[in-house]
Formats: structure tokens, sequence, C-alpha cells
């Protein structure tokens, strides 16, 4: 897979990718993802993916993804300007 973009949170400076949401009604708007990928059980919600133009997509990981791709936080999740957290 082609390393997508990799911009910093405003809010925390975190990096990030913005990623178009691909949910069941279609694309959306762009939401923010943590870079790390997060496979704890209850982690990271969301899937990634990126097509032959560059194009990133995250979509929700359901339950047909867990255990076979690797898992993302959305940053609105783990933003430590938000959640006081030190990352
Ligand atoms: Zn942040």
């Amino acid at each position: 897979m082609k390393e997508p973009d990799r911009t910093k949170c405003s809010s925390c400076g975190a990096p990030i990718y913005w990623a178009r949401w691909r949910g069941p009604k279609g694309q959306g708007g762009f939401v923010p993802v943590d870079t790390e990928p997060d496979m704890r059980p209850l982690g990271g919600n969301l899937v990634l993916s990126i097509n032959p133009d560059g194009k990133l997509f995250a979509e929700n990981a359901g339950i047909q993804h867990r255990g076979t791709r690797k898992r993302y936080n959305h940053h609105g999740d783990t933003c430590a300007a938000k959640t006081g957290r030190a990352r």
C-alpha cells in the first residue's frame, strides 16, 4: 500500500491522515485518522484503504474486518487537545 499523505492535527500536533469517509450510504466528508493502528480488542473502529490514484478512504471496521485488517482510531476520539491525555 502506498503511504498516504500525513498532516498534523491543528489542535495537538499529532500526525494524522485525512481520509474520505466511505459509509453504507456512500462517500462523505473527510475524517481525521490516527496514523498508528490500534489493534486492541476494542480499539480502532476504522479501516483504511487507498485507491490507485492515492485517495485514502476510511470505513467502519465492523465485524467483517476485525482480526484481518489494521484498525485505526478516529483522531477526534484520541486528540490530546480534547482528552487531555499526553501522547
Ligand atoms: Zn489532535
